[in-house]
């Protein structure tokens, strides 16, 4: 099918975007890459009576460092992300979800704020700006204002933004030290929407875990952070805990059935995905320890390390 009728305007400037939003009332939508919103025009599940195209706003692509993080403007294409070349050492879980993103042509078009936005309760990136506490910058015609990740995502393609409000900036934080990243997702083929897919973030002191963040996709209506989860990871060593935490996480999700997979399959799924994540961040954390293994190489070869 082809879209309803709609009005179309491509400014060149945010300030320029954010007249036209407010102007064209409740039913006008920013275009971004177009990979979720112009299928859904043409399935006319979307009918917007005007489209705001960012496509042509400069100031709204970037990866900038910012506060030890790296702040990525809304426009940003997925592609670009992707081939930022300190994104596996500076953000590894965002390094390694964003390949999962659909396709190469996809990426290429699809946008980091647009995939925020549009909130799919599959996709990759709202789980990994949840498990990484991102902040993301919006702006309306009554200024700007920030919403953390976990205020962001309200519900089934739902989020905090109001019709007038475009998402401007998200800013991930740097990582703790000693920190170790995994992104781990079951789709039926490479490049289909998750069945279930589980971000792992685990810090250590010494050998055991200082601090542990997770986020879920395809297991409700947005990602979830299993906190009770996080929390008994913390402490002791992961294989007396690991068990119990992939429970935790399978007692706070709310999976749907559809055609693809039951609701018990996406329970068992996350559970064993859950525990997989973590031990493989887990490792990657431990290896993560450069300055303590070269104090005792180079202490070992000043023969001062008994
Ligand atoms: C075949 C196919 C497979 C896909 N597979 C996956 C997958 O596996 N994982 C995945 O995560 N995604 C997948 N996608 C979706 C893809 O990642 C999209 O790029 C993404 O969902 C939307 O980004 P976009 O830039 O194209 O936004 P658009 O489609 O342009 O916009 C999506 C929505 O967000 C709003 N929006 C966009 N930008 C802003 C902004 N800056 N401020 C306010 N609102 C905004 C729009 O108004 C619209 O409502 C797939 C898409 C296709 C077509």
């Amino acid at each position: 099918m082809k879209p309803a009728p709609f009005d179309y305007v491509a400014p060149r400037t945010l300030d320029e975007a954010v007249a036209a939003l407010a102007d064209g009332g409740p039913d006008a939508k920013v275009l971004a890459g177009g990979q979720s919103l112009v299928p859904l025009m043409n399935f006319r599940l979307a009918r917007p009576s005007l489209l705001v195209d960012l496509n042509r706003i400069a100031e709204l692509a970037y990866i900038s460092p910012r506060a030890g993080g790296l702040a990525f403007g809304a426009m940003t294409r997925q592609a670009a992300v992707e081939r930022h070349p300190n994104l596996a050492t500076t953000q590894p879980l965002l390094a390694e979800a964003i390949h999962w993103v659909g396709h190469p042509a996809i990426r290429s078009r699809g946008t980091f704020g647009g995939s925020l936005a549009h909130a799919d309760p599959a996709a990759e990136l709202p789980a990994v700006a949840v498990c990484l506490d991102a902040v993301m910058r919006v702006i309306g015609p009554k200024g700007r204002r920030e919403a953390s990740a976990a205020d962001f995502f309200q519900g089934y393609l739902t989020t905090a933004l109001a019709p007038d409000e475009i998402l401007e900036e998200v800013w991930l934080p740097p990582l703790p030290p000693r920190t170790g990243q995994a992104w781990l997702e079951f789709a039926r083929r490479h490049g289909d929407f998750a069945l279930v897919g589980v971000a792992a973030s685990i810090s250590v002191d010494g050998d055991s875990v200082s601090e542990a963040r997770l986020a879920l996709i395809g297991v409700d209506a947005r990602p979830v952070r299993p906190r009770e989860a996080e929390t008994l990871l913390i402490g002791g060593t992961l294989d007396e805990r690991v068990g119990a935490a992939a429970d935790a996480v399978r007692s706070v999700i709310e999976p749907e059935a559809d055609i693809h997979a039951t609701r018990e399959y996406r329970l068992h799924l996350a559970g064993v995905l859950a525990e997989r994540a973590i031990r493989l961040a887990h490792e990657r954390a431990l290896q993560a320890a450069p300055q303590a293994l070269d104090v005792r190489r180079t202490l070992e070869s000043m023969g001062r390390y008994a």
